[in-house]
């Protein structure tokens, strides 16, 4: 029998940026309280959060502290260590489970369980010394792409390699820590699905969202994505198919890369809100951080139901290179809304912010978000 925690109750979030703060502003808009540990202070997530607590996230007795106070614990960064959540679990449920959190931060043990359960991922072979790297690079031929096991996110530890020269340089960079060398991916495109699974295991999901990444970061979303019927069928099935296998109670979000031959490729999986699922705060009945509520609440998911089409763009600290981004031109678009996070200090690469624009298509969604993007910084004299 599922005995749901009801509005009033305390929510905790492991992790304290902007999905953190997001899931807050939703979470709070619902009547609950929201409690954030993370070692920073002042961050978007405790800005809007009832409870803010700044420490290690392997000083265990705070994390036990932490749990005594709330009702359940969530994840808004999926980098915690295990004993962080193990710690919080003899306390009170963590949804999802610490185990989906040991298997999806690490590339490797996520691709081996991805391949275990027959999922599509990209070629890949475990590197742990420079004869497994050159044994990789004949099998998956050049380009390919060395990736660090642990801890990579945003293109951040990967690196694409050209030749064995290169290899070698890059090779002495990164070792000794354990590595993935993966096939390059000469894709159509990439496209996400974001999932939510409830307490009672029923799935929901926003469908096929359609990604474009610059420099390895995500810049644009736009949804519905343009794909056939029969690949947005699989991509969903393949998402729903992993969260029955993680046993997942909360969000997840597969990334696909669509390769040239109409072949889904799991690139990531990411146990939480994702970036690319932002315009579901906009453009949807339930967004995916109102989603992740209700599933770790054990209360009944919400339609995920698309309004309109809808596009994404992400703001990164770049846009700051002239100084203080043109809010004004951006809200000038009545159709576009402006999301900040509260961060401090704009840094090249760091999302400070994104923009949704909702429209007749997705694809004037995303001209709408583009433009107004470029209003930002294009000076205008008001
Ligand atoms: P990741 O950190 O693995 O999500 O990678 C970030 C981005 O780098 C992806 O969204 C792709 O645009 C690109 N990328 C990563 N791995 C590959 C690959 N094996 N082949 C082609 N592009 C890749």
């Amino acid at each position: 029998m599922i005995h749901p925690i009801l509005p009033g109750a305390a929510i905790g979030v492991l992790g304290s940026g902007q999905l953190g703060r997001m899931f807050a502003i939703a979470a709070r808009r619902m009547g609950y309280r929201v409690h954030t540990f993370s070692p920073e202070s002042d961050t978007p997530t405790g800005q809007v959060a009832d409870l803010e607590i700044t420490s290690p996230y392997l000083d265990l007795d705070r994390v036990r502290d932490f749990a005594r106070g709330v009702s359940v614990v969530t994840f808004e960064f999926e980098n915690v260590p295990a004993a962080t959540a193990r710690a919080a679990a003899e306390i009170v449920p963590v949804r999802p489970a610490g185990e989906v959190l040991h298997i999806t931060q690490n590339r490797l043990r996520e691709k081996l369980f991805l391949s275990q359960h027959g999922l599509p991922v990209t070629r890949f072979s475990r590197i742990t010394c420079w004869d497994d790297l050159e044994k990789g690079m004949k099998e998956l031929s050049f380009p390919s792409v060395l990736k660090t096991a642990g801890y990579g996110y945003d293109g951040k530890g990967q690196v694409k390699l050209y030749d064995f020269e290169q290899a070698k340089q890059v090779y002495a960079s990164l070792a000794p820590q354990e590595l993935v060398l993966e096939e390059f991916v000469d894709f159509q495109k990439e496209v996400s699905v974001v999932g939510g699974r409830s307490l009672d295991r029923k799935f929901a999901h926003w469908g096929v969202i359609e990604n474009t990444h610059a420099h390895h970061i995500l810049d644009v979303s736009i949804a519905p994505a343009i794909v056939s019927p029969k690949v947005t069928h699989q991509a969903i099935e393949i998402t729903r198919t992993i969260m029955e296998e993680l046993d997942v109670v909360g969000l997840l979000c597969v990334e696909f890369f669509l390769t040239q031959g109409e072949k889904l490729l799991v690139n990531e999986v990411a146990p939480r809100p994702h970036n690319s699922g932002h315009l579901t705060f906009d453009a949807c009945v339930t967004s995916q951080f109102e989603q992740q509520l209700r599933a770790v609440c054990g209360i009944p998911l919400g339609s995920t139901e698309l309004l309109r089409p809808a596009a994404m763009a992400n703001i990164l600290g770049d846009l700051w290179g002239n100084g203080e981004p043109d809010w004004v031109a951006a809200c000038s678009f009545p159709e576009v809304k402006l999301h900040l996070y509260g961060k401090l200090t704009p840094k090249k690469g760091r999302k400070m912010g994104h923009l949704t624009a909702l429209a007749e298509s997705p694809q004037q969604a995303e001209q709408i978000v583009r433009r107004a993007r470029s209003a930002l910084t294009a000076k205008a004299v008001w």
